[in-house]
């Protein structure tokens, strides 16, 4: 079976083809600056040279037909007919409290998905558009929507209510919601496999630590809790994001400023702050702050003391939370490649008898537990693979309906 997963952003549209029969890639790539006159495509069939095209994508429709030429063409591609193409996957950032799992898309799930937008207005609408470009293109098409927020949906109501009026959750659904849902799910799951552990027995603490982070209290297969709540803005200091802040903050620098809440949120908080902000502006990239740091540069060491610590406190508040600690695992860009910032993490949790061994450390990108033998809890490095697991959701429930059927 090969199935098309699909995550379409407001001015983008990544998409890989799988194999499931070989679980295997075929093919990935990615349309940018959809919508103006400067599109393109960048086309990369597995172990060959990525071609790029500019195109004429004024909408993610358009986008769309450029990705299925692409796939069947006599040089570049790798199908010899878009019938090979038995189901696509598309990821979806929000799905409330609608949708604790993966599911097939019919008109009562677009509607689900509609009523979802004020929830994550820059997030969903795009990938509202993506579906509806691919169901236009291929009727026929099963297609299945994985949530970003679905994993989460087993967080208890202690975790995921905020100190507000009761009310502001039923009439709003003001609570927490977490991302990176898919990603915590799959390393979770993958840590396990790795370990030889069945899930149900461990204690998990993934963190996802990119340019958006996150991390998850993974309790016996479940999220029990995560750090990003009603929007990706809490939690963790990220690279442009500010997480936790006093919230009385926002209408303080609303005065000070002279901007608009929004403003202040969907511009400063979000855009402005974190590890950038913190480092004087220098930069959101990890590798640029500890070049800096490495030459002295005071205000990326504190950017970075800053990111971990922030890292430390969550990790100790899900050790107490799900009241033992098996694992931690790492992942995403900096999880995966930065040795520095892992360390500079588990060195502050020796105290509670984790230590790491700096030669295992020594890894990036690649499946490694660096934990030392006598280390509290296992630490490991699994690298994410959001698109393999939304490839084998949809594969998944796309069987199911082959053999109801
Ligand atoms: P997102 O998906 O949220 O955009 P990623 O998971 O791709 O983010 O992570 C991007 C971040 O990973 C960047 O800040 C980048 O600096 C960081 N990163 C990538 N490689 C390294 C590395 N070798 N050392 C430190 N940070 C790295």
């Amino acid at each position: 079976m090969k199935v098309l997963v699909v995550n379409c952003g407001s001015s983008s549209l990544k998409y890989q083809l799988f194999d499931m029969d070989r679980q295997a890639c075929m093919a990935r790539g990615n349309v940018e600056r959809v919508g103006t006159a400067e599109a393109f495509i960048v086309h990369r069939p597995d172990g060959a040279d990525k071609v790029r095209r500019d195109v004429e994508a004024a909408d993610h429709e358009q986008a769309m037909k450029y990705v299925f030429e692409c796939l069947v063409d006599p040089r570049i591609g790798v199908i010899s007919d878009l019938a090979e193409i038995s189901a696509i996957g598309h990821r979806v950032v929000h799905g409330g409290e609608k949708f604790a799992g993966s599911v097939l898309i019919n008109g009562a799930v677009m509607q689900a998905l509609e009523d979802c937008q004020d929830l994550a207005p820059l997030h969903n609408p795009p990938n509202i558009m993506g579906i509806e470009a691919c169901r236009r293109l291929m009727p026929d098409l099963p297609m299945v929507g994985v949530f970003d927020t679905a994993f989460h949906q087993t967080m208890p109501k202690e975790a995921y209510l905020y100190g507000l009026g009761y009310d502001m959750y039923t009439k709003y659904g003001v609570r927490r919601y977490g991302f990176h849902g898919t990603s915590h799910r799959y390393v979770s799951a993958r840590a396990a496999e790795i370990l030889g552990r069945p899930v149900e027995e461990l204690c998990t603490v993934t963190c996802h630590l990119g340019n958006g982070s996150s991390l998850a209290a993974v309790k016996h297969g479940e999220s029990i809790d995560t750090s990003m709540g009603f929007t990706p803005l809490e939690g963790l200091v990220m690279g442009t994001r500010s997480g936790d802040i006093d919230p009385a903050i926002v209408s303080f620098l609303c005065e000070k400023l002279g901007r608009s809440a929004s403003e202040v949120v969907l511009g400063y908080l979000n855009k402005s702050s974190g590890v950038l902000g913190l480092s004087g502006g220098l930069s959101n990239d990890f590798r640029d702050l500890e070049q800096a740091a490495g030459r002295g540069h005071e205000l990326a060491k504190l950017a970075l003391d800053v990111f971990a610590y922030r890292v430390v406190k969550y990790i100790g508040a899900y050790a107490a939370a799900m009241g033992q600690l098996d694992v931690i695992v790492f992942t995403a860009g900096v999880g995966e490649n930065s040795a520095e910032m892992r360390a500079r993490i588990c060195s502050r949790l020796s105290g509670f008898g984790i230590s790491i061994d700096p030669e295992k450390n020594n890894v990036r990108g690649s499946e490694q537990i660096i934990s030392t033998p006598t280390s509290r809890a296992t630490v490991m490095v699994v690298p994410t693979n959001e698109e393999a697991m939304i490839a084998r959701d949809t594969a998944e429930i796309v069987s199911r309906l082959g053999a109801r059927s």
